[in-house]
């Protein structure tokens, strides 16, 4: 992948979390990292080159990069891919293999869209932390429709 597709993709990680509801990327973007007592924050899974900081540990595809995305895999949705799911769907309502199959379906830049437009804040258009239930920009917390 070339400099310029990292960028694109960035906030789309392997694992298909979208990077910009991400705790540890907006303490850094918002600049909270001392005052939320972090000793630091990630520009995104892609720019970082880290390769999926849930999934390199046990995925070898992911660690060498033969894959771009998890849905690219023969085994997908492999055992630990589920494990890692399964904690979202139940602690965010947030399905990372829902997220993949969305992707495949119609392609990372419209899918980015999706998810800018489904974690911006209606209250101030900021940037809503799913790991935080709030917006980082007003701090009030997320609707629970959501
Ligand atoms: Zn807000």
């Amino acid at each position: 992948m070339n400099e310029k597709k990292i960028k694109e993709m960035n906030l789309a990680a392997p694992c298909g979390m979208y990077c910009g509801t991400c705790r540890h990327y907006l303490v850094l973007k918002k600049n909270l990292l001392e005052e939320r007592g972090f000793k630091r924050g990630c520009e995104g899974c892609r720019v970082r080159n880290k390769n999926c900081t849930f999934l390199r540990k046990f995925c070898a595809k992911i660690r060498k990069r033969e894959i771009d995305f998890c849905f690219e895999c023969d085994e997908f949705p492999c055992e630990g891919r589920k494990r890692i799911d399964d904690i979202y769907i139940e602690r965010y309502n947030y399905s990372f293999v829902d997220n993949l199959n969305r992707i495949k379906e119609i392609g990372v830049k419209k899918w980015l869209k999706e998810q800018e437009d489904m974690w911006k804040c209606p209250h101030c258009g900021g940037n809503l932390c799913i790991h935080d239930n709030e917006c980082y920009d007003c701090g009030k917390p997320i609707s629970n429709d959501k």
